[in-house]
């Protein structure tokens, strides 16, 4: 009998959604991801499409024009997604914007972002990173000065996920210089026609091919005093840590379905190809370190699924959570990584999916909070 990945947090009706997303990707992302590749970003088409079929925003509630499910919904778009290899629309930033309105905003700002939002009208970014500002946060340098009713902002920032077709985003700015956290807040900027911002380059990475990783440049732009995040300056630090568990749970869920997908396909392909008369499944090794790999994704579905259940209940602490980010990107690396020695030369191939699982592995690492931060937050808590 094959070896069950059950989920413990599924049902029934989640299965049913499942089935919706997987026709989705199948039919809308899968056949673009090529082109995407190529262009760099997906366009807006699909986020239109996926938002017309209720797909994204899966976990915000219906009032404000979201789904009305909870994080186990986005998970399971998420996981699809992640064992196909796609990685080129990050509904993950995006839901992850919609739950700073939805925890942090006013009700007039939920009232007038997620709805668009949940509809696939206005992706969403957010912008922490600066070219001199990273793991540290406190040393932003975006300025937001008040002037009469307005702010106006000043910096740049890079690396930004959906940051070229980003319709808002939420820029992390300084509003106090002279106090380090207490002097971080959230500005919502709107991009389309805004004076003085200016999107860059569409970064070239190693990996993530299809996914809009951009600069964006703040000159002189002016937003109205009332898209403060949440109305009160200072706020900034303090709405940034709380939505983290979220977060690095995303990351982790993402890590263990790419596991899932490399698995599968890598037990396919070693069921076909032959070597010395044989298929190469047949060999100790193949047989060994497929072993493994079941083995360590058994044992983090079992983690992975407890993060996700308390998540949704409301109890994953922030260690926890960063320990899911840290084991899965962690794992997800070495194991995809040994898929690809299995698919020999061939895995070297980017028109593979294993190829580019092992190049989009990389960043799981880096983004997020570093892994050494992750270390940090854990070690806190010891
Ligand atoms: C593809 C991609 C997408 C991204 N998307 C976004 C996004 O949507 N929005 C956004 O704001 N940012 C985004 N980022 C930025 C990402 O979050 C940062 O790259 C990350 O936080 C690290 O910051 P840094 O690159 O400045 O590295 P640095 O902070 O300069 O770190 C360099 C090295 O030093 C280590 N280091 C730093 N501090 C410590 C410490 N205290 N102890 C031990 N080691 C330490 C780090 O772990 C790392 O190994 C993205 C990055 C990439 C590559």
């Amino acid at each position: 009998m094959p070896i069950d990945f059950h989920r413990s947090w599924s049902d029934e009706d989640l299965e049913l959604y499942r089935d919706n997303v997987v026709r989705f990707i199948e039919t809308e992302m899968l056949p673009h991801d090529e082109e995407a590749r190529k262009n760099g970003h997906v366009g807006h088409a699909i986020w239109r499409k996926a938002g017309e079929l209720g797909l994204i925003c899966a976990d915000i509630p219906e009032e404000y024009g979201g789904g009305g499910g909870d994080f186990r919904h986005e998970a399971v778009f998420y996981e699809e997604s992640a064992r196909r290899g796609l990685n080129g629309m990050s509904t993950s930033v995006h839901a992850i914007v919609a739950h700073y309105f939805l925890n942090h905003g006013t009700d007039a700002q939920k009232r007038e972002y997620l709805p668009r939002m949940a509809r696939g009208e206005l992706v969403g970014a957010i912008a922490m990173t600066e070219p001199g500002a990273g793991s540290d946060l406190q040393g932003v340098r975006t300025r937001a000065e008040r002037d009469g009713d307005d702010y106006v902002i000043n910096g740049s920032k890079t690396f930004i996920t959906n940051g070229f077709l980003a319709g808002v985003v939420l820029v992390v700015v300084k509003t106090d210089p002279k106090q380090g956290a207490k002097g971080t807040s959230i500005l919502i900027v709107e991009t389309e026609g805004c004076k003085g911002f200016r999107v860059g380059r569409v970064l070239d990475k190693i990996g993530m091919k299809a996914q809009d990783t951009s600069e964006l440049f703040f000159d002189g732009v002016r937003v109205p005093a009332a898209n403060l995040l949440g109305a009160q300056e200072g706020q900034g630090f303090f709405q940034l840590m709380s939505d983290l568990p979220y977060e690095r749970t995303i990351i982790g869920v993402s890590a263990l379905a790419t596991m899932e997908g490399a698995y599968e396909a890598t037990l396919g392909y070693v069921r076909d190809r032959k070597a010395f008369g044989k298929p190469i499944a047949d060999f100790q090794n193949t047989k060994f370190k497929l072993a493994e790999i079941a083995t360590q994704i058994k044992v983090g579905r079992a983690f992975i699924d407890r993060c996700v259940e308390d998540l949704v209940a409301g109890k994953l602490d922030t260690a926890t959570a960063s320990m899911a980010k840290l084991w899965g990107s962690e794992t997800q690396g070495r194991v995809v990584d040994e898929c690809l020695q299995l698919f020999g030369g061939y895995g070297f191939m980017s028109e593979y999916m294993v190829a580019r699982m092992y190049a989009d592995a990389r960043v799981q690492r880096i983004y997020g909070g570093t892994n050494e931060i992750m270390k940090e937050v854990i070690s806190r808590a010891l």
